[in-house]
């Protein structure tokens, strides 16, 4: 098939949640299953470049993602799945980028500004923290991705994707097609806290917990702040539980939840009773995917060699080309 590759990429920093599920690793899933040649990445450079005080458990966390990617559907067979370390051409493509990006392309980038703002507690005065997209364009361009899904958050650094491939071709000749990003379509699906779904705020569901451990979690769930009353009727747009409800629950029975509420028909503890057990369902071919999974570390690691195999292929041929560009033919 003669259709666009396509590379995306996820930082190993934990288990991946709800929030992972349906804003990439389901849409990553429906590229693969359209045939497009689908790279996925298991970042753990850019994982270092926020944690590197702390890389201690960084091989449990790549395993963890991998086991996550596969059970969530992703399928080794299709695509290629690995890690971004097993692959030394990415660091190579991203010193060669270093040399011809200019720093203020890196300084004024918006998710540098924020992110330096916000991450107070850890030190990002970092070389490798400024360079973060030049890294990423790399990861892309190896592999001339034609499409990149991902989320809002990750446009700033596809634009700069963009500006560095459209440099290099100016300076060396047309090497790296211009690649374009896919927007996952799903809006950011909160924590059980309402506020955003994150390891840190310790409001996110997990695809590995345990059914029990679900539904605890969803019986805890914040809920209309407005409806303080059994008989208070209530406000789906605005709770959380609500949007889970859209994501797990069938389509017929979401119509009905929503009048139940507004017309306080049904309790918010049932109603996420009922929710609860959605969810369990919902995940439980994943969880009994990834169950078989973690008895079996040893397929996991063989994937991820076997994905090393596949992306180093590409990746050696992309070096090659991209250094006779610059005139370091030295065989
Ligand atoms: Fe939310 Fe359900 Fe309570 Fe309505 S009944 S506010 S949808 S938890």
């Amino acid at each position: 098939m003669n259709k666009k590759n396509i590379l995306s990429g996820m930082r190993p920093t934990g288990p991946l949640h709800i929030g992972h599920l349906f804003g990439a690793l389901k849409n990553w899933k429906k590229l693969q299953d359209e045939g497009y040649n689908c790279f996925y990445m298991i970042a753990d450079y850019h994982a270092m470049s926020t944690e590197y005080t702390s890389m201690e458990r960084i091989k449990e966390y790549a395993e963890e993602v991998a086991m996550d990617f596969i059970a969530g559907g992703l399928d080794p067979n299709r695509s290629t799945i690995f890690v971004q370390s097993m692959v030394p051409e990415h660091t190579e493509l991203h010193l060669i980028f270093s040399m011809i990006v200019p720093i203020p392309w890196l300084e004024r980038n918006p998710v540098y500004k924020e992110q330096k703002k916000q991450l107070i507690a850890k030190d990002l005065n970092t070389y490798g923290f400024l360079g973060y997209p030049v890294l990423q364009a790399a990861d892309i361009l190896i592999y001339k991705a034609g499409y990149v899904p991902i989320g809002m958050d990750q446009l700033p650094h596809l634009e700069l994707t963009r500006e560095i491939a459209q440099r290099f071709n100016y300076l060396y000749g047309e090497t790296f097609p211009i690649p374009e990003a896919l927007l996952t379509e799903t809006p950011k699906i909160p924590g059980t806290d309402n506020r955003k779904m994150s390891k840190s705020y310790n409001n996110c569901i997990y695809l590995k917990d345990s059914p029990d451990v679900i539904k605890d979690k969803v019986s805890k769930m914040f809920t209309d702040p407005k409806r303080i009353y059994r008989k208070d009727p209530g406000h789906p747009k605005t709770c959380p539980a609500f949007i889970y409800h859209k994501l797990f629950n069938s389509e017929d029975r979401v119509g009905e939840i929503e009048k139940e509420c507004k017309g306080a028909m049904i309790g918010c503890t049932d109603c996420k009773k009922e929710l609860g057990i959605a969810v369990v369902s919902y995940l439980e071919g994943i969880q009994s995917k990834r169950k078989e999974l973690e008895r079996n570390r040893r397929e996991v690691w063989d994937i991820l060699k076997k994905g090393e195999t596949k992306a180093r292929k590409i990746a050696m041929e992309t070096m090659k080309e991209v250094k006779s560009r610059i005139g370091m033919k030295y065989e």
